[in-house]
C-alpha cells in the first residue's frame, strides 16, 4: 500500500475529530510589542514569511494549494463579520471541498457563535456552536470542514502570527489532516476589510503558501440561502449588512471582486447595489412555505439575471440595459410537468412571459419599491 493511501485511511471524519483540538483559536502573543509601538511583531515564535503564490502555478496533491476558490457571497459574509468587530478578534469556520489536486473550494462560511470569546489578540470559537452547526452542514450537505478564518482587525498583521502557524502545523500532524486552510482578516478605520488565504500542507509544515483568491463567477454559493434557511434559528449572522472589501489578492483578474458594468447600467450606482441586495434578500421571504434560492448571474454583456428556484418553479428575471426606465423581464418555467401555474398553457419546458398587462410604476426614485410592486402582481 502506498504511503498516500495509508495517509488517506488515517484521515478522520468530522465526527471523529474533537473540536476542542482543532486549530480553531488564535493567540497572537503580539500584544506587548505590537501595542507598544504598533510595528514590531511577536518575539515568542519565529516570524514566518509565507511563500507568495501568483495563482498560476500548477496545483499538485503533494503541495500546498497555489490558489483558493471561493464564492463572492462567502467573502462578503466574512467581510461583514470582520466589520462587526473593528477592535477585537473574531472568526469562524470554512466549509466546502478539496479538488483532486488539493485546491480548497470555500462554499459556506460561518462566523462566531454566541458564546465565542473575542479578545484583542485572540479568539476562541464557541465550541457548542461549531459542533452543532458543523455537524448539520457536514451531514446534510456533505460539505467538509476545510479551514477556518479569524480577524487580526487593526493589529497590522495581515498573515498568520507565529502562534497561528504553529497551531496549524501541530493540528494537521495530530489529526493526520492532509491540508488545511487558514484565512486572516483585517479591517481599517475607514470600515473596509480584507481577507488573505494561507494554505498549509501536511508535508510542508511551516512552508505554507499565501494563495490568491479565485472568485467563482456564480457570485452566490449554491449553499448560502439553503443552509441559511435550513439552520435558521441556529445560525448567528453578522449585524453589519454590507460587505466592504479593501484590495484583495485575486488570481483571476477576469472575475473581479466587483464586476464592471456598462457605464449606463443601473448597477454602476453603489446605491443600486444595495437595492439589488434588498431584492435578493426579499424574494425568498415572499412565500415562506416554499424553499427558494436566488442565483445572480451576469451574461456576456455583464447584465444581471436572477435565476429564482421556488419549489418546482423556476423564475428568470432579467434586468435589461435600460432598467429601471423599462421594467425587468420576468419569465416562469416549471421543472415539474405535472405542476400548473398561471399562464402555463405553453408547450412543455417553454418559457412563458408573465408580465403582459402588468404596470411598471417607476417614479424615477425608488427602484426597490417599483420592482417589488411589479413582482408582487405576479404572485
Ligand atoms: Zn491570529
Amino acid at each position: 500500500m502506498s504511503k498516500k493511501f495509508r495517509k488517506q485511511r488515517k484521515s478522520k471524519s468530522f465526527e471523529q475529530i474533537k473540536h476542542r483540538d482543532l486549530p480553531r483559536y488564535s493567540q497572537e502573543r503580539v500584544p506587548q510589542s505590537l501595542k507598544a509601538d504598533g510595528r514590531r511583531h511577536e518575539q515568542a515564535l519565529p516570524v514566518i514569511t509565507p511563500r507568495e503564490e501568483s495563482g498560476d502555478g500548477l496545483p499538485h496533491e503533494s503541495k500546498p494549494a497555489p490558489v483558493v476558490m471561493v464564492f463572492q457571497s462567502e467573502l462578503d459574509y466574512i467581510s461583514r463579520c470582520i466589520l462587526d468587530c473593528p477592535l477585537i478578534e473574531t472568526g469562524g469556520e470554512l466549509f466546502g471541498h478539496w479538488t483532486a489536486t488539493g485546491i480548497p473550494v470555500v462554499e459556506y462560511a460561518i462566523g462566531p457563535g454566541p458564546r465565542a470569546n473575542h479578545q484583542s489578540t485572540f479568539f476562541n470559537q464557541d465550541v457548542d456552536y461549531l459542533s452543532r452547526v458543523g455537524k448539520m452542514i457536514v451531514e446534510r450537505y456533505g460539505l467538509q470542514h476545510i479551514g477556518e478564518w479569524h480577524s487580526h482587525h487593526q493589529l497590522g498583521l495581515a498573515r498568520p502570527s507565529g502562534h497561528d502557524a504553529a497551531t496549524m502545523v501541530n493540528n494537521i500532524a495530530r489529526h493526520h489532516l492532509r491540508r488545511f486552510l487558514l484565512c486572516i482578516g483585517n479591517c481599517d478605520r475607514r470600515g473596509t476589510s480584507t481577507l488573505n488565504a494561507f494554505t498549509f500542507h501536511e508535508d510542508h509544515h511551516y512552508s505554507y503558501v499565501h494563495a490568491p483568491w479565485h472568485v467563482l463567477p456564480e457570485l452566490l454559493s449554491p449553499y448560502r440561502q439553503r443552509i441559511d434557511a435550513d439552520l435558521a434559528g441556529v445560525l448567528r449572522h453578522p449585524r453589519t449588512n454590507q460587505a466592504r472589501h479593501g484590495t484583495m489578492r485575486l488570481a483571476n483578474q477576469a472575475a473581479r471582486v466587483k464586476p464592471e458594468y456598462d457605464a449606463a447600467y443601473w448597477l454602476n450606482d453603489k446605491n443600486n447595489s444595495q437595492v439589488l441586495k434588498r431584492i435578493i434578500d426579499q424574494l425568498p421571504l415572499l412565500d415562506l412555505a416554499t424553499t427558494c434560492q436566488v442565483q445572480p448571474k451576469l451574461d456576456s454583456r455583464n447584465h444581471l439575471h436572477l435565476l429564482v428556484q421556488r419549489g418546482a418553479q423556476r423564475e428568470h428575471i432579467y434586468f435589461p440595459a435600460a432598467f429601471p426606465h423599462v421594467p425587468p423581464e420576468i419569465r416562469f418555467e416549471t421543472t415539474d410537468p405535472a405542476e400548473h401555474y398561471p399562464g402555463a398553457n405553453a408547450p412543455d419546458n417553454a418559457q412563458s412571459p408573465a408580465t403582459a398587462g402588468i404596470l411598471w410604476t417607476y417614479d424615477g426614485k425608488d427602484i426597490y419599491r417599483a420592482f417589488m410592486d411589479y413582482y408582487k402582481q405576479l404572485f
